[in-house]
């Protein structure tokens, strides 16, 4: 397991001045040899060195065109780095500058518990189940759903995959009875309801609890089982935030990603993937008032792009992802330094035999 290298103090010493100068010369140093990758939710000092932005799934694949790029440094967070791996050319390192940057949603589901639900679920109903893993979920995760016929899905495509899993064999689908979904919880449900299913289709898998805290009648009855995993970052944005900003501004229209919770997702006018936010926002008229249910870095960036439409986030307090923020200049700038001298730190390496079964489950999605 890949530990945690300790960031200098010299680092956390230098102003910010200092520190973009230094990631400005290694990244001349290193030119086309080098790929910065972030995330829309990373911070602005930091996002203005990316040579390209975009959701998770958009950057790995951007990290896979960029064959000349010997080092990927990710932007991001952990589960991030390792799909970037995954999709990656072998001769290319992924580094995460802070590997503290995690993900709280991916952290709430570990290989152990999930396979031990599978098996459960199975012992429980004689339909098959299929599971649906988010992408953001670690690397382990997607493994095991590539061996258990599995796909992943990301918050734009997670309707698709849900029909295929749900499709007959004979129609080109994975002839599922159920969905098992891994591991936000509110996700499943917005999309479940989309598909035209109702709240009492589906059912959630507590994992600290035998059998999930399921009866074999809640799982014949439910036709989506949903692992309790969640995003604290939009997961508290309420029905209150939405009628309070509407009180204020009558003619405002509320944008929110599927990760927030369902009653907040009923009462918004859009709802989309981090992607879509963006076309949406940036395609709206002059003069549009929105309120926009995700991350606050992404919100205020779009704000301050638009001028000329009135942008703000949901709530009345940000939404902040702290992971993402443990990616700042000290580490950016050590990282960098490292790479130009020939010792890269945090490197990031999915194990071959669980990259491979990932990889398959990502395909799957890819081709669905
Ligand atoms: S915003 Fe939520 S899902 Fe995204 S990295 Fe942060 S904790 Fe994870």
């Amino acid at each position: 397991m890949l530990t945690q290298q300790t960031l200098p103090d010299e680092y956390r010493q230098l102003d910010d001045e200092r520190l973009e100068s230094i990631i400005r010369r290694r990244r001349e140093q290193l030119g086309k040899r080098l790929c910065i990758l972030g995330h829309h939710y990373q911070r602005d000092e930091v996002i203005k060195f990316a040579d390209f932005t975009g959701d998770s799934l958009k950057l790995s694949r951007q990290a896979a065109e960029q064959a000349d790029a010997e080092f990927i440094i990710f932007c991001g967070v952990h589960f991030m780095a390792e799909s970037a791996d995954i999709l990656s050319a072998d001769n290319q390192k992924v580094v995460l500058p802070n590997l503290e940057a995690g993900c709280a949603m991916a952290d709430m589901a570990d290989v152990p518990a999930v396979e031990e639900a599978m098996e459960e679920l199975s012992e429980m109903t004689d339909e098959r189940i299929i599971p649906v893993t988010y992408v953001n979920s670690a690397a382990a995760i997607k493994a095991a759903t590539g061996r258990s016929g599995g796909a992943c899905c990301t918050s734009s495509n997670a309707r698709r995959v849900f029909e295929w899993a749900l499709r007959g064999e004979a129609d080109g689908g994975a002839g599922g009875g159920k969905i098992f979904a891994i591991p936000d919880r509110h996700l499943a449900l917005n999309i479940a309801v989309d598909m035209g299913y109702t709240p009492e289709d589906c059912v959630v898998y507590e994992p600290n609890k035998l059998n999930g805290g399921l009866t074999a009648d809640d799982v014949a009855a439910a036709k989506f089982i949903l692992w309790r995993g969640y995003c604290y970052v939009h997961q508290l944005f309420t029905p209150e935030h939405v009628h309070g900003v509407r009180r204020r501004h009558p003619d405002i229209r509320v944008i929110v990603h599927p990760e927030c919770p369902y009653e907040v997702v009923q009462l918004a006018d859009d709802v989309g993937s981090t992607e879509q936010i963006i076309r949406t926002l940036d395609a709206a008229e002059p003069g549009s008032k929105w309120a926009v249910g995700t991350e606050s870095n992404l919100v205020n960036r779009l704000a301050k792009k638009h001028k000329d439409k009135f942008i703000r986030v949901l709530s009345d307090a940000p939404a902040s992802c702290f992971q993402m923020a443990r990616i700042d200049l000290p580490h950016l700038a050590w990282a960098l330094d490292n790479l130009a001298e020939g010792n890269p730190v945090n490197h990031i390496t999915v194990e071959p035999e669980i990259a491979a079964d990932a990889r398959t489950a990502l395909e799957r999605m890819i081709s669905i």
